[in-house]
């Protein structure tokens, strides 16, 4: 049973304390007194950051591409409740389905999905929806918020469904060195950012923001999930865990409109604020993408050290490269690594999910209720 009276009197003590911290002049508008005599906002007001106009008025919108990605990410709703694991709790109970290696690298993988959803999503909601001041990219990240809860949500279905050891599942985050490296060269740029006395609005203060932007859109969750992507529905293809594979269908059909809108985030930034895009910041935007690629392949070599599923270490070490060249390119960096090839071809394929042809043959085009992958 629910002691609601108590919840309510905690809430109200946070009210308190959170309505004893005075805003200051450098926060947007519309979180302070009411300026009752102030004009309406016009689109050209808008800013992405630093802006001065009222944070409360989405319309009339300025950035229609953040808006379109809102009514998109709404049309793919989906829970990982609705997925069947009968045939994926089968098989991992079986004796002989699975071999070591396959079990070892699924849960690598679950391991960490499960903590890097949270880390994403605690990125969003004490970083980046502060300091980007505009309404239609929060009405997207509001959004974004809840795809994550799902995301985590569909980790939490999975340990339950197969049985799994959550404590084991929900610490290979600070017990597996080679995901401890990726989680722990991410989450600087959260603290940062969450920092009471970080503020936007000096070329320094804008570059971190910029830099937070990369690491967890460009490379969490635009290069770092798609390892993990191309293991998942490698194996679906090979008929096992079809159920998983399918709630990873889900995921990266979600994760390929958060990248593209991070993507046009960025550029966003970039043309309001072209003084901050300088050579030494291109340059250090580049070292964070060589560092991402190689954690990722270190990665790659611990999830599956003797090669799994048709697929070994050699070919993520050439994917990743691959997806840093197209990840470079889509904000304007040259290429790191030229003639990179992509080993995984189907997995464009297997994103588009509005073909009619459906490997799984489950109930993926039925969600489709709107919006497309069209975003990479
Ligand atoms: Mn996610
Ligand atoms: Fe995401």
């Amino acid at each position: 049973m629910l002691d609601w009276s108590e919840s309510a009197a905690s809430a109200r003590q946070m009210h308190r304390s959170r309505a004893a911290a005075p805003l200051l002049a450098s926060d947007p508008p519309g979180l302070g007194s009411i300026d009752r005599h102030g004009g309406r906002v016009s689109a050209d007001e808008k800013r992405m950051i630093n802006c001065r106009a009222d944070v409360n008025q989405l319309l009339p919108l300025k950035y229609k591409w953040a808006w379109e990605k809102y009514l998109a990410a709404c049309n793919n709703h989906w829970m990982p409740t609705e997925v069947s694991m009968q045939s994926d709790i089968a098989l991992w109970k079986s004796r002989d389905g699975l071999i070591e290696e396959e079990r070892r690298a699924i849960k690598r993988n679950l391991g960490f999905f499960a903590a890097s959803e949270s880390l994403v999503a605690n990125n969003i909601v004490l970083a980046i929806y502060r300091h980007l001041t505009n309404p239609e990219c929060r009405q997207y990240l509001l959004r974004q918020a809840f795809e994550e809860a799902v995301h985590t949500h569909t980790f939490q279905y999975i340990v339950e469904s197969l049985g799994l050891d959550e404590g084991e599942l929900f610490n290979m985050y600070r017990e597996v060195p080679s995901i401890t490296d990726k989680a722990a060269w991410a989450i600087k740029h959260t603290q940062h950012l969450d920092d009471p006395d970080f503020k936007t609005g000096t070329p320094a203060a804008d570059q971190a923001f910029l830099r937070d932007l990369v690491a967890f859109y460009v490379i969490f969750e635009g290069m770092w999930f798609y390892t993990g992507f191309a293991q998942i529905l490698s194996l679906g293809r090979r008929n096992k865990m079809v159920g998983i594979a399918e709630q990873y269908q889900y995921i990266l059909r979600d994760e390929s409109i958060h990248l593209n809108f991070g993507i046009d985030v960025i550029n966003q930034i970039k043309i309001e604020n072209p003084h901050l895009w300088t050579p030494e910041f291109q340059e250090q935007a580049l070292n964070m993408i060589r560092e991402a690629t190689e954690l990722e392949i270190r990665y790659a070599h611990d999830t599956m050290p003797r090669g799994v599923l048709g697929l070994n270490a050699g070919m993520f070490n050439e994917y990743m490269k691959f997806i840093a060249n197209r990840r470079c390119a889509q904000i304007g960096l040259k290429q790191l690594y030229p003639g990179a090839e992509n080993p995984f071809p189907w997995m464009s394929e297997v994103m588009d999910l509005k073909k009619e042809k459906n490997f799984f043959e489950t109930r993926v085009t039925e969600y489709q209720t709107g919006g497309a992958l069209s975003w990479d």
